[in-house]
């Protein structure tokens, strides 16, 4: 089955509920990267801490980026789940993926009403 854990504690399946966070490798922002609802907080922080520590600006992640992350990310994870050597069946197929298609439609809700805001 294809399970997407948080790398951050690698205990949570955040396939359906993933949270966008920055690391620092160097000077460099790593953008990709999704962590549990629990490891979100500790993860900024430690983004930040780094920011500082090596002379780095550090400013809020856009909301509009962090989303447009997300649905990028969910819609991942259902074409992992529509590869056709994964041997599940459709019914259980739809089961697996319905968080992920909820959660990705919360996003695209949310992209579409960031858009609109100036
Ligand atoms: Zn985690």
């Amino acid at each position: 089955m294809p399970i997407y854990r948080c790398p951050r504690c690698l205990a949570t399946d955040i396939s359906a509920d993933a949270h966008p966070t920055r690391v620092l490798r160097g000077a460099i922002e790593v953008q990709d990267v999704m962590v549990c609802r629990g490891c979100y907080r500790a993860a900024e922080l430690e983004f930040r801490i780094a920011c500082e520590t090596s002379g780095l600006p550090y400013a809020p992640q856009s909301i509009r980026e962090g989303l447009r992350r997300l649905a990028f990310f969910y819609r991942d994870r259902l074409a992992a789940w529509s590869a056709p050597e994964l041997l599940v069946d459709d019914a259980d197929r739809d089961a697996a993926t319905r968080p992920i298609r909820v959660a990705l439609e919360d996003v695209e809700r949310r992209l579409r009403l960031a858009v609109l805001e100036p």
